[in-house]
């Protein structure tokens, strides 16, 4: 029996269903949820409210500013949503793990993530606590919302599932693949105001053409991003080590 390869899924939690599919239902991404290569499922937290207001904050506890969703509500929208055991439990979160290429790609080979968008000053601590929630943060900037922060986070997995992305190669080349940013990119026409196409680039020579790139990528990650350039001096000095 042949088990077909199960589809990618997203499960949205958020006070704001209506911001989805939003830019993930265009280009890409869209095209991708059209054709069935992924789901996206927004759910309502605020079906979970059990009051008469449907409120789902409260004044934070020793006070201060700003309100806080409540562990019970959120934790009964997460129960609703009978994600399977070995899904992703993400919570968009600026004090979460940074967001990297590399937990992009492995959310992407996964089965599909939960995401818990916050509002407000943030969702109570013991709901992250008893429900097992990954923070994950897209930046140090702070956002009014979890939901662009998860459209940042969906749209970079989804380009990277099969039969998204025209050509598959086109993610083994780009920014932070190799722990390196791409090098410039040209088209048409060759000349623009004055400014040519790199010669090196329409000789046709294919192995001067990679050479010349991994140099501009070379000189740019050291330039603009010291901190990858760092990494990668160790592990290329790892490698010639043996
Ligand atoms: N008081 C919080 C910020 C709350 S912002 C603090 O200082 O940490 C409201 C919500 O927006 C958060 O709960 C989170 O879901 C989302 N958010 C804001 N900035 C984010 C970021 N950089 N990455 C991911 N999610 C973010």
């Amino acid at each position: 029996m042949t088990t077909q390869p199960a589809i990618w899924r997203a499960s949205v939690l958020t006070l704001f269903p209506d911001m989805f599919p939003g830019p993930l239902g265009v280009s890409l991404a869209g095209k991708a949820l059209a054709a069935g290569l992924w789901t996206l499922e927004a759910r309502d937290i605020r079906a979970s409210a059990t009051d008469k207001h449907r409120s789902v904050d409260d004044t934070p506890a020793g006070g201060g500013p700003g309100m806080v969703l409540r562990a019970d509500i959120l934790a009964a929208a997460i129960d609703a949503a009978d994600i399977a055991p070995g899904r992703p439990r993400l919570l968009m979160s600026p004090r979460g793990q940074p967001l990297t290429q590399s937990r992009v790609t492995e959310l992407a080979e996964g089965p599909g993530p939960m995401i818990v968008c916050g509002r407000f000053e943030g969702v109570d601590q013991r709901v992250i606590d008893a429900r097992g929630l990954e923070e994950v943060s897209i930046g140090d900037y702070v956002l009014s919302g979890g939901e662009i922060a998860a459209m940042a986070l969906l749209d970079a997995c989804v380009r990277l599932l099969p039969g998204v992305m025209g050509k598959q190669a086109s993610a083994t080349d780009e920014s932070f693949s190799a722990g390196l940013l791409e090098y410039p990119q040209y088209t048409r026409p060759q000349e623009f105001e004055g400014r040519q196409i790199p010669e090196i680039l329409v000789s046709g020579d294919h192995a001067k053409v990679a050479a010349w790139r991994l140099a501009q990528s070379e000189a740019l990650t050291r330039a603009r991003r010291p901190d990858l350039w760092a990494i990668r001096t160790r592990q290329t000095k790892n490698t010639t080590d043996g």
